[in-house]
C-alpha cells in the first residue's frame, strides 16, 4: 500500500488518508512522473546545471593530468587507484542524496518545527555539507603532518606510494643540519602525496555538497505540489493523536462488549468521558498532550445492590512528530 505525504499511514490507492484524510492525488502524479522517465538521476542533477557529475568529470580530468604533475613521485598503481576512487565517490555521492531525496526534504521540514538540542542537531548536517569541503583541506594538512613526523607511517609510504625514480636528492652536512634538511626533503617528497590526499577528499565533498544543493531545489518544487507534512498542522496532528489515544484506551473496553452483545446487565465501565486538557510540542516537531478521562463504573455493593462510581485520570500522552503515539502514561 501507498504511504501519505502528510502523515506515513498507508492508505488505498486513489482514495483519502483514512487516518489523516490528507488528498494524495498530487503526491501520487509526481510519483508517477518520476517512474516514467527513464534517466530519474539526470532530471534530479539538472536541477542544479548537474554540478555533481560536471564535478566528477572535473576530477577525472584534472587527475589524468597530474600523473604529470604534481603527483609524479607516486607509483602508477596507487595514483590509478586515487583517481578511480575519487571519480567514483564523486558519482556515488550524488546517487547516494537523490536516493535520500524524500528524507532530507522531511529533514528540512522538520528543521522547523525542532527546537533545543533536536534542532541543533538538525542543523549540523546541512552544515557538515557547507563545510566538509575546508575539513577535507584541514584533514589533508594533518595527515601531511602526521607523515612527516612519523617515522612508521613514513616507512610505509615509502614501500607503498612513493615511486623511487623521483626519490630526493642526498643530503649532505652536520647531523643538525642532516635533520633540518631531512625534515624538509621529506616535505618536498610528500608533497605529490599531499596533493593527491586533497584530489582524493575534496571533490567527493564538493559533489556532496552540489548534490544537497540539488535535493534542495527538488524539495522547494515538490512543497509547491503536495500538502505539508502533519508536524507542520498543528491542528491535525492533535486531531490525529487524540483519535489514535482514544481508540487506543477503547481496547479491551467492557462497555463495547456489552454494546456489542446487548447485556445491560454487564459489570463495569458505563461511560467513559475526555477532557483533553493540555498541550505542547515537544523538540523533537512531536506533541505532548493531557488527558483527563472520567469515568463512570458500576458495581456491585456487598448488600447486592449496583451503584455507580466515578473515577477520574489524567493520562499524559506523547506522539512523535507524524502523530505516531510513542507513550501513554498515568500522571495521577
Ligand atoms: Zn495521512
Amino acid at each position: 500500500m501507498p504511504e501519505c505525504i502528510v502523515c506515513k499511514g498507508y492508505y488505498e490507492a486513489g482514495r483519502p488518508c483514512g487516518r489523516c484524510g490528507a488528498d494524495n492525488r498530487a503526491w501520487e502524479d509526481w510519483q508517477r512522473g518520476e517512474r516514467n522517465t527513464r534517466w530519474p538521476l539526470l532530471r534530479f542533477l539538472a536541477l542544479h546545471f548537474y554540478m555533481p557529475w560536471v564535478i566528477a568529470g572535473w576530477a577525472l580530468l584534472f587527475g589524468l593530468i597530474g600523473i604529470v604533475w604534481p603527483w609524479g613521485g607516486v607509483k602508477p598503481p596507487f595514483l590509478v587507484l586515487a583517481i578511480l576512487l575519487t571519480v567514483v565517490l564523486s558519482v556515488l555521492t550524488a546517487q547516494d542524496v537523490y536516493a535520500a531525496r524524500y528524507a532530507l526534504r522531511e529533514d528540512a521540514l522538520l528543521q522547523r518545527v525542532r527546537r533545543g538540542k533536536a534542532r541543533r542537531a538538525g542543523a549540523a548536517r546541512p552544515a557538515l555539507a557547507f563545510l566538509a569541503p575546508a575539513i577535507a583541506i584541514v584533514v589533508t594538512g594533518a595527515l601531511t603532518v602526521l607523515l612527516v613526523r612519523s617515522s612508521f607511517l613514513w616507512e610505509l609510504a615509502d614501500w607503498f606510494v612513493f615511486d623511487d625514480s623521483s626519490s630526493a636528492s642526498q643530503i649532505d652536512g652536520t647531523p643538525e643540519q642532516e635533520h633540518d634538511l631531512s625534515t624538509r626533503e621529506r616535505v618536498v617528497r610528500a608533497f605529490p602525496l599531499m596533493c593527491l590526499i586533497a584530489y582524493v577528499s575534496v571533490p567527493p565533498t564538493l559533489a556532496y555538497y552540489s548534490s544537497t544543493k540539488v535535493a534542495e531545489e527538488y524539495a522547494r518544487r515538490l512543497n509547491e505540489r503536495v500538502p505539508q507534512p502533519i508536524f507542520m498542522r498543528e491542528a491535525l496532528l492533535v486531531d490525529v493523536v487524540r483519535r489514535e489515544a482514544e481508540h487506543i484506551a477503547q481496547r479491551g473496553n467492557p462497555l463495547e462488549e456489552s454494546r456489542h452483545t446487548g447485556t445491560s446487565a454487564t459489570m463495569g465501565l458505563v461511560s467513559r468521558v475526555w477532557t483533553w486538557d493540555e498541550m505542547d510540542r515537544r523538540d523533537d516537531g512531536g506533541v505532548r498532550m493531557t488527558a483527563v478521562v472520567a469515568d463512570t463504573k458500576e458495581e456491585e455493593s456487598i448488600t447486592g445492590q449496583v451503584i455507580k462510581r466515578s473515577v477520574r485520570t489524567v493520562y499524559e500522552v506523547q506522539a512523535d512528530a507524524w502523530g505516531c503515539i510513542t507513550s501513554v502514561s498515568r500522571k495521577e
